[in-house]
């Protein structure tokens, strides 16, 4: 996403962007669903995406008990949509001369007025710049800073999507149409509805994007990253190779825990999936005539739902500065110099939030945070809300 919002900000600006991405096929199918934010909003408008079709707006928020009943609500109309549809928005502003599937980046020359990159296969590409948007896990990161590494926070999820149609009418009158939560002890469940497959967004035709987040230590993630024909995995196993037996232990505990429309939620999503969570943030964004951009500059935990939107901004502002500077490097520099704080401050901002599960919980802030996050009140006006960077302006 933040290598494709690049090249479109870019070519605003008369720059000739390449996007090179490792997939060789087409990234479709990605189930995930996106919170938005106005910043993406705006991104997406500015990069020529545009929004149409873009989700499935929910009126409000709410929370429930075991029972099912709402504690608390807030009226916040929010745009729901999916990792799908924003690739396949920001895939149709590319020239497919310009996107090219199947090359994977191994490394990078700099001489000071520009690299030499090469990719897999022998390939070598000469440019004046190179845009690292490649991701958490990012090589070119790895490249040009290898000593930035992601660090666990201690907690994953389990995430999953049911079809609307498979859900009981109770689950789809009492919660589907909204952004609901359910908080027991240190565990945070957070469901809303999304697009169908391509995007439908017809009613019957849609998804229900649900996230379990429970906390697990570095060892027990170890534990359950092994995969299913006993490979251990060193971040996360893909969802076809999860082990039945987390599976099935996670069904259990759900039947524990769960008021019955999350159960349902629960039990009727196809292929569960882990996601550990990581982040990182990063001194600089800028190494040489490397930028970075996205989740590969800077990766906050999912709590605001803001990465892409991040991404967004990223790809701006550094096409902004490119095109208003007479020089590259001073370019550069100033692109750091707007968004490495940025970056930082949405990651500092993403362990805030994070402090609610009471993993790690290191300094007195640390404390005050997760007190105050023990409430629902307290998560229905922190979790996942617009505009939660004007607090730090
Ligand atoms: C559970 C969860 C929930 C989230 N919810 C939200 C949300 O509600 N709202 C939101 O805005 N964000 C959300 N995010 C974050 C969002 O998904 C990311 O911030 C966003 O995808 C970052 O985009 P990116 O382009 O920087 O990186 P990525 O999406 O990771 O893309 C990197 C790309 O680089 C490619 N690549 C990697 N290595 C190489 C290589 N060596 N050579 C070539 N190509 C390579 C990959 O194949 C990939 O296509 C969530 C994340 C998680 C984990």
């Amino acid at each position: 996403m933040s290598g494709l919002f690049s090249a479109a900000f870019l070519r605003q600006v008369g720059w000739q962007a390449d996007v090179y991405e490792r997939s060789p096929v087409e990234l479709v199918g990605r189930g995930a669903g996106i919170t938005t934010h106005p910043e993406l909003l705006q991104a997406l408008e500015a990069s020529g995406a545009g929004t149409r079709d873009l989700g499935i707006e929910v009126p409000k928020r709410f929370a429930i008990d075991r029972d099912g009943r709402i504690t608390c609500e807030r009226p916040l109309r929010q745009i729901l949509t999916s990792w799908d549809r924003l690739q396949r928005l920001l895939r149709e502003t590319i020239d497919p001369a310009h996107y090219h599937l199947g090359w994977t980046f191994e490394r990078v020359e700099q001489n000071g007025s520009g690299v030499r990159v090469h990719f897999n296969g022998g390939r070598v590409e000469e440019a004046d710049i190179l845009i690292g948007g490649d991701g958490i896990r990012s090589s070119v990161r790895g490249e040009v800073a290898p000593e930035l590494q992601p660090a666990y926070a201690g907690y994953y999820i389990w995430r999953g999507a049911p079809n609307e149609a498979d859900l009981s009418p109770r689950t789809l009158k009492e919660i589907f149409p909204y952004f609901v939560f359910y908080l027991p002890p240190r565990q945070e469940v957070i469901t809303y509805p999304i697009a169908g497959f391509n995007n439908d967004l017809r009613s019957g035709h849609r998804r229900y994007n649900f996230i379990w987040y429970r906390v697990a230590d570095a060892d027990q993630l170890r534990a359950m990253n092994v995969d299913k024909n006993g490979v251990q995995h060193e971040f996360s196993v893909p969802p076809p190779l999860i082990r039945r037996d987390l599976i099935e232990q996670m069904y259990a505990d759900a039947r524990e825990i769960m008021p019955e429309v999350m159960l349902d939620c629960v039990m009727t999503m196809r292929q569960p999936f882990i996601t550990p969570i990581y982040d990182f943030t990063a001194p600089r964004i800028v190494f040489g005539r490397v930028a970075m951009v996205g989740d590969a500059g800077a990766n906050a935990r999912p709590h605001m739902g803001f990465g892409v939107a991040k991404a967004g901004c990223d790809a701006q502002a550094l096409a902004r500065a490119l095109g208003s500077h007479d020089d590259i490097d001073s370019a550069l520099k100033a692109y750091n110099a707007e968004r490495q704080p940025i970056g930082n401050t949405i990651v500092m901002h993403s362990r805030k939030l994070g402090t609610h599960l009471g993993v790690n919980l290191k300094t007195e802030e640390d404390r005050r945070m997760h007190a105050l996050l023990q409430t629902d009140e307290a998560m229905l006006d922190w979790i996942a809300v617009p505009n939660f960077l004007d607090a730090y302006k």
